[in-house]
């Protein structure tokens, strides 16, 4: 079978190597001079910066991304944090994630157990989101915070744009998973893998090569248009959501196109930083929940110190957009740091926004359409058709999956 990919970022790239691996003929083609899209380094001053990603694989070693790592064969080591997580609290001592519990009342941590157990076996059917999940069960600001601190920091979004059922799938697969972990090299030696495999096994990628048009003949996929040339093809995959590539062909079905033009994008601000001294000290996620806008903070370079020149370390803020106006979100991010890191010196490197035709994730979690679209044999993977429950490049690995199984390959 003939397959041709539009994107050469993480999706597109497992699903080559999926493809190549099980002997398929692939052709990927990327509109940049470089592969990985939002998934890959950036070097600046010295440092492992990235095109989008805070180098986490949410999962780390035991996840979705990691298995369908170590089954195409690429050569990716990832350290697992430790500890997973830490919660700043309002007086600024910190806490493990896991003890977020003990800032409960009695009452309400016995509450908690059991809504837990039981939402997690019978999820909520109705559109609540996840704020309005937590409000129905416990009045607690310190929930409330920290709910807002891990869907900003995990999916771009507040608690009230996350629906409660994507949440408690969410929360499903870090019970099965565990916490997350840093790919040594940063994102961008996960994709350089996968660029190595799919070119091992005879795939072809080319950079600079724009996809211009998908050729579709009686509702069936038959190549595609790239500088004015058709690639003939049996099937296409595309890595650029839904909407961009319904535009990519004349789409004619009209609850198809209802359906896919709701979706959202999550937006997001990153602020790298260059510290002399660690300002976190592990390599576990640092929750800000009672920050105006930081949702989160990670410290690379205590996995990875080759992420960063020696001696220095690279610290990594991310910040759901709340407000239309720009300027203003980032110097709110900017004020938070200070007052996070009061009297430490650091150095801003560089920071950066995410939005529309870049953003955090092209579907919104909890929007996403799955793999399919109205024709036959045309499937879309990447964060704009991830899997349930799945986080990030977690769930751009389970909707992967899902697309592999969709066409028959194992
Ligand atoms: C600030 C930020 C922080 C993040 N942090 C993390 C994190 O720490 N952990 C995590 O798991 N996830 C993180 N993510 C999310 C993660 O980076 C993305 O979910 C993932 O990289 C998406 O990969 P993709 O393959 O779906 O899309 P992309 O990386 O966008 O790949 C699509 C590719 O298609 C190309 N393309 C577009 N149109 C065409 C065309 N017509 N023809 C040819 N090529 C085309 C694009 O140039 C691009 O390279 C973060 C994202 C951001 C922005």
């Amino acid at each position: 079978m003939k397959a041709v990919i539009i994107g050469a970022g993480l999706g597109g790239m497992l699903a080559g190597a999926k493809l190549t691996k099980a002997g398929h003929d692939v052709e990927i083609f990327e509109r940049l001079p470089f592969v990985g899209g939002r998934f890959t380094n950036l070097l600046y001053k010295g440092f492992k910066l990235s095109t989008g990603a805070l180098h986490m694989i949410p999962h780390g070693s035991r996840g979705p991304l990691a298995q369908m790592l170590k089954e195409v064969g690429a050569d990716v080591t990832i350290i697992d944090s430790d500890p997973m997580a830490v919660i700043r609290k309002e007086n600024g001592e910190i806490i493990f994630f896991h003890d977020f519990r003990n800032e409960l009342t009695l009452t309400k941590q016995v509450k908690l157990g059991t809504v837990l157990v039981y939402s997690l076996k019978f999820k909520p059917k109705s559109e609540i989101s996840f704020r309005d999940w937590v409000f129905k069960y416990f009045e607690d600001e310190f929930l409330f915070k920290l709910a807002d601190s891990f869907c900003g920091w995990a999916l771009s979004l507040t608690a009230k744009d996350v629906p409660a059922r994507e949440m408690l799938e969410i929360i499903d697969n870090m019970y099965l998973y565990k916490g997350s972990g840093i790919p040594i090299g940063g994102c961008g030696a996960v994709t350089d893998a996968l660029s190595k495999i799919i070119r091992s096994n005879g795939g072809r990628i080319y950079t600079q090569s724009c996809v211009e048009k998908i050729v579709i003949e009686n509702e069936m996929t038959k190549g595609v248009m790239v500088q004015g040339k058709t690639i003939d093809t049996d099937i296409v995959i595309s890595d650029i959501g839904h909407f961009e590539t319904s535009r990519l062909y004349e789409c004619k079905d009209r609850v198809y196109l209802d359906k896919i033009s709701n979706v959202k994008p999550s937006k997001g601000i990153k602020i790298c930083l260059c510290a002399d001294e660690p300002l976190i000290g592990h390599s576990g996620v640092f929750f800000t929940p009672y920050a105006q806008r930081i949702n989160g903070i990670n410290e690379v370079t205590n996995a990875d110190p080759s992420l960063a020149p020696p001696g220095k370390h690279l610290v990594m803020s991310h910040q759901a957009i709340i407000s239309d106006d720009l300027n203003e979100e980032i110097n709110l991010g900017l004020l938070d740091l200070q007052q996070l890191f009061p009297g430490k010196k650091y150095e801003v490197l560089l920071i950066q926004s995410y939005s529309n035709g870049w953003p955090v994730n092209r579907a919104s979690s909890g929007s996403d359409n799955g793999n399919k679209t109205s024709i036959t044999n045309l499937y879309i993977v990447g964060d704009g058709a991830k899997g349930k429950g799945g986080i990030e490049v977690e769930g751009v690995a389970l909707g992967v999956r899902n697309a592999m199984g969709e066409i028959g390959v194992c």
